[in-house]
């Protein structure tokens, strides 16, 4: 196991090559059976591991999800968190910034919504907008978005040094995936809801996002914080990399329970 997440990772310094990576590969178990049943552990040792971590209350994880429309991270996130307190674990969403936001510089509101000691948080989206969609979309010049690079190793490596562990996915999807998944979310009346016109600019820009995405993964994949990428056109295997990936980081960590009070072990409650 410790071999995958080491393909997946992008080393630090080295370009991801995201055109050498496939998107369709079905990673972790010889198939989606059994990569159901090891999802199923893990998600059961991720309850355990949030425990302690959330009563040790010392350290914490933050979990950022990246990828394009349609990639999964809202599935990623339900499937791989069903198991966990919600106390003790939130998710956070970053749509286009509100006025404001604007108003203060890009990282304001990211570390504000950053977890407490104790806490997991998940970013669906994050301040890697402010670098991939900013400069796909125009919204500020190369100057701006290209020093970034270097706030941003600079905001992680603070974050890790002050407790919180910073694990990053980018959830990498295929072109054609994504245009079976837009399809998709048109004809279920269930997922109508969450289609947008302005996922269809996003998809013809895509040509633009893929290098935005492969310079930034370059840039921002560190010791402190390295970059994973996640094959995300089958569901089940993206879900049990993301667990893997995430317990891995736990386990790491390896969270302590708090001493119990002294004597308490031989106690009995009349
Ligand atoms: P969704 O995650 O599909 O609900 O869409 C949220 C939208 O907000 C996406 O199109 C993101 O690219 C956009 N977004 C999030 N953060 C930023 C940002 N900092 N600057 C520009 N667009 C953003
Ligand atoms: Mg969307």
């Amino acid at each position: 196991m410790t071999r995958l997440l080491d393909e997946l990772k992008v080393e630090p310094g080295s370009s991801p090559q995201l055109g050498s990576r496939d998107p369709g590969a079905r990673l972790g178990a010889a198939d989606k059976t059994e990569g159901l049943e090891r999802l199923a552990q893990l998600v059961e040792r991720l309850a355990v591991l949030h425990n302690r971590l959330f009563a040790e209350a010392s350290r914490s994880v933050l979990l950022v999800l990246q990828g394009m429309d349609t990639a999964g991270k809202d599935g990623t996130i339900r499937s791989v968190f069903t198991g966990v307190n919600p106390q003790g674990c939130r998710v956070k969403s970053f749509k286009a910034p509100t006025e404001t936001e604007l108003a203060h510089d890009y990282l304001w509101r990211i570390h504000s919504e950053c977890p407490a000691r104790g806490e997991i948080v998940i970013f669906d989206r994050s301040h890697y907008e402010d670098v991939v969609a900013v400069r796909v979309r125009k919204l500020a010049g190369k100057k701006v978005w290209q020093r970034r690079y270097e706030h941003i190793r600079g905001f992680e490596r603070m974050l890790t040094d002050e407790g919180t562990s910073v694990v990053k996915v980018f959830l990498h999807v295929s072109k054609d995936e994504q245009r079976a998944r837009l399809q998709e979310r048109l004809e279920n009346p269930e997922k109508r809801w969450k289609f947008r016109t302005g996922d269809l600019e996003d998809r013809a820009l895509w040509d633009e996002f893929r290098p935005a995405y492969e310079d930034t993964l370059r840039e921002t994949s560190t010791d402190w914080a390295p970059w994973y990428v996640v094959p995300a056109d089958h569901n089940w295997s993206r879900n049990l990399l993301v667990a893997e990936i995430l317990v891995g980081a736990l386990e790491q960590l390896d969270p302590k329970l708090p001493e119990p009070q002294a004597g308490v072990e031989s106690m009995q409650i009349a």
